[in-house]
């Protein structure tokens, strides 16, 4: 019988990170800029490492390519999405990505990138960037050129447990104080559009991509409709954010003991609260704040119990 798969992530320094990673989930970790755990992932950039099982040892990337029946058969060329937890300590670039159709012209072997973000923590008052003001392609390069990024940028206020869906062709960025569990397609191609005119230890400027940013973005800028169903059953309550054409994103609130089938082709799953315990196949797996796992295709009927919060995705 197939078991889940126990991922160990590959963790990312950036100039914005901190250390809630290692503060809040207890990951070994020894630099103070943290910015990214890279959890879930099957891209060359970092690849996550199964920790358990048969498979201990592999990366996410290999077993897509060696074990595809573990995964459904599914047909994509590459493993099809990436979980992170973002820890932002200060304020992210503001961004944009481009969807499929741009990215095979011009950043040879990406896939666009539609994400998605649970908003773990933030700070009181925080907000992030979501889409712009502009009404015509016109009014966005003019407002650029001249720097009106107050007037540009749209700004959100922000709470734990708010859900954003981020399609390709947003223009976005996190904002200091912000923990976010975020669910993506499996790309690293970012088209930076400003930077708050920082400048690091040697005086330099981070890279912009004014074109392609300009290229790709969408205007106006439209706020995508989101899911808000909660369903309840015996020890469990499924909150359903997004279902739309790269993943579904859901939250299982586990309370007690709850029964579960696995019947999608896979299902990744990060436990950001509490913690408790997953029963598959006579076997009784412990279950931590932190953890990360894919349930596999054709994988024995499970039980979750415990007090705990997990946030689950599937193509
Ligand atoms: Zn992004």
């Amino acid at each position: 019988m197939k078991q889940p798969l126990f991922l160990k992530p590959v963790f990312h320094e950036r100039i914005w990170g901190g250390t809630s990673l290692k503060s809040k989930f207890d990951y070994e970790i020894s630099s103070e800029l943290t910015g990214e755990c890279w959890a879930i992932s099957g891209h060359p950039n970092g690849q996550s490492t199964v920790k358990n099982g048969t498979h201990a040892g592999k990366t996410v990337g290999e077993l897509w390519e060696e074990k595809r029946e573990w995964f459904g058969d599914h047909p994509s060329p590459v493993f099809p999405l990436l979980t992170k937890i973002l820890d932002a300590n200060d304020d992210l670039s503001v961004q944009v990505h481009p969807d499929d159709e741009y990215a095979r012209e011009y950043e040879e072997g990406e896939l666009g990138k539609t994400e998605c973000w649970y908003i773990i923590d933030c700070d009181e008052g925080a907000e992030l960037i979501f889409g712009h003001k502009a009404r015509t392609k016109e009014e966005f390069v003019r407002m650029i050129e001249d720097g009106k990024w107050d007037d540009l940028l749209r700004r959100v206020p922000i709470k734990p447990g708010d859900f954003f869906y981020v399609p390709s062709g947003t223009i976005h960025a996190l904002c200091k104080g912000t923990l976010v569990l975020e669910t993506q397609q499996n790309s690293d191609t970012t088209y930076r559009v400003y930077d708050y005119d920082r400048r690091d230890q040697d005086g330099k400027t981070r890279e912009l991509h004014i074109r392609q940013s300009i290229d790709v973005t969408r205007i106006p800028h439209q706020t995508p409709e989101v899911t808000h169903r909660v369903e309840k059953r015996d020890g469990v309550e499924v909150t359903t954010y997004v279902e739309a054409d790269y993943f579904t994103v859901y939250k299982w609130r586990i309370n007690g003991r709850a029964s579960f089938q696995q019947d999608q082709p896979f299902q990744l799953a990060s436990v950001i609260e509490g913690g408790g315990m997953l029963h598959v196949s006579g076997e009784k797996l412990s279950l931590n704040k932190g953890d990360h796992f894919i349930l596999p295709s054709g994988m024995d009927h499970f039980e979750l119990e415990g007090d705990m919060e997990i946030i689950v995705s599937h193509v």
